[in-house]
């Protein structure tokens, strides 16, 4: 058992069982023993690899995304350009490149970064240093959000705890964390059924409660229709809500027990789309979407980009683009390019958000 194990399991023989989401919290954000508190998780010799460490045309083509957006909003002067769990800043260095291609956006943004790593916020400083930008470090969404603001999170949600219901024969009982005959983490169900949720279901079904999610989308969505800007969210989940369990554990690239190492693997869910859109809407926002990655990537221009980078990279350079492109939009259900998803939440008075058009006709000519 590992240290924030025992401290776990010391904190259930004083209260009694915890829930999943303050089991979660532990994990990713125990001060000293948390998963994202005390390390660097990322890359090929680390525990995961997102999005923006696979190719640098992940982050490329969320700038011209973003260059868009501020276009739409009418090319503000000034305007936040806000990210949320930035990881290694790899996704921030590589939008602020391409906003360079744009005049003026660039020199519109100020950085915002929502992070609560301090290993992270390290990192990321490290990684923005070329920037031309002093990034800002905010520890919650709130903070972060003032006047017209453009948001983007990668693999965001996946990380913010949630609850888990199970239905028996008497009703919705709580999935919670306590002890088995041995001493060790169990998982188990609360003494009383939970009377407040009216959803019928099949005995056996869970039913995820992501709060913390459905917070962090309305937040955003509550500032950018009062203040004008949009966010942008892209995780992986299903575009549908349905029930089931989602919570996984991952360790140096493969699935581990869930109550096996707190805070020594990466603890996530996947993102119910449909409730994060749900949430946005009634917070008074658009939403746009949601769409699977690879669609979105295509319709922003993966393609052109990747040729206009082969065509001055060596053979070697334009043979490792092209691999790292097409895990991006690789279609299967557990690829990239379908399995992760992509959300904005918008100021009702911008038009439809480049990426979601996918809809319009090809011109005839
Ligand atoms: N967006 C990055 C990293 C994703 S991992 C990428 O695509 O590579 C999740 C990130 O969210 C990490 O930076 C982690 O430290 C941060 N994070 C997790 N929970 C958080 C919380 N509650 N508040 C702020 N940041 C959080």
């Amino acid at each position: 058992m590992n240290l924030l194990a025992r401290e776990i399991v010391e904190l259930i023989h004083q209260e009694g069982p915890i829930s999943i989401s303050r089991y979660m919290a532990l994990c990713l954000g125990h001060p000293r023993r948390g998963y994202y508190m005390k390390q660097d998780p990322f890359g090929a010799d680390g525990d995961f690899t997102t999005a923006p460490e696979i190719s640098q045309i992940f982050g490329e083509l969320i700038g011209l995304w973003a260059a868009s957006v501020w276009q739409a909003m009418g090319a503000p002067s000034s305007i936040r350009l806000v990210e949320l769990g930035p990881g290694r800043g790899t996704l921030m260095r590589d939008m602020l490149r391409a906003a360079r291609a744009l005049p003026g956006f660039h020199e519109a943004l100020s950085i915002h970064l929502v992070e609560t790593s301090p290993v992270l916020r390290e990192r990321q400083r490290a990684t923005l240093a070329g920037s031309g930008k002093e990034p800002q470090w905010h520890e919650r969404i709130d903070q972060a959000l003032e006047g017209l603001t453009i948001v983007v999170a990668n693999e965001f949600l996946d990380a913010l705890p949630l609850d888990q219901f199970v239905r028996t024969p008497d009703g919705w009982r709580e999935r919670l964390i306590g002890l088995d005959g041995e001493g060790r983490l169990a998982f188990g169900l609360s003494n009383e059924p939970d009377s407040s949720l009216g959803i019928v279901a099949a005995p056996g079904s869970v039913l995820e409660q992501p709060a913390a999610a459905l917070e962090a989308v309305a937040a955003v969505a509550r500032h950018v229709a009062a203040e004008d800007g949009a966010g942008l969210f892209i995780d992986y989940g299903p575009a549908r809500s349905g029930f089931g369990d989602t919570l996984q554990a991952l360790k140096r690239h493969a699935f581990v027990d869930v109550l096996a190492e707190p805070g020594d693997a990466d603890l996530t869910v996947h993102v119910d789309f449909a409730r994060m859109a749900q949430a946005g809407l009634a917070a008074g926002a658009a939403a746009h979407g949601t769409v699977t990655q690879r669609d979105f990537l295509l319709a922003l221009g993966l393609q052109q980009r990747l040729e206009a980078l082969s065509r001055r990279a060596t053979p070697a350079q334009a043979e490792a683009l092209a691999s790292g492109a097409e895990r991006l939009i690789e279609t299967g259900p557990t690829a990239m390019g379908d399995l992760f998803k992509v959300l904005a939440v918008a100021d009702p008075k911008l038009p439809l958000l480049p990426g979601f058009d996918l809809h319009r006709l090809p011109e005839q000519g």
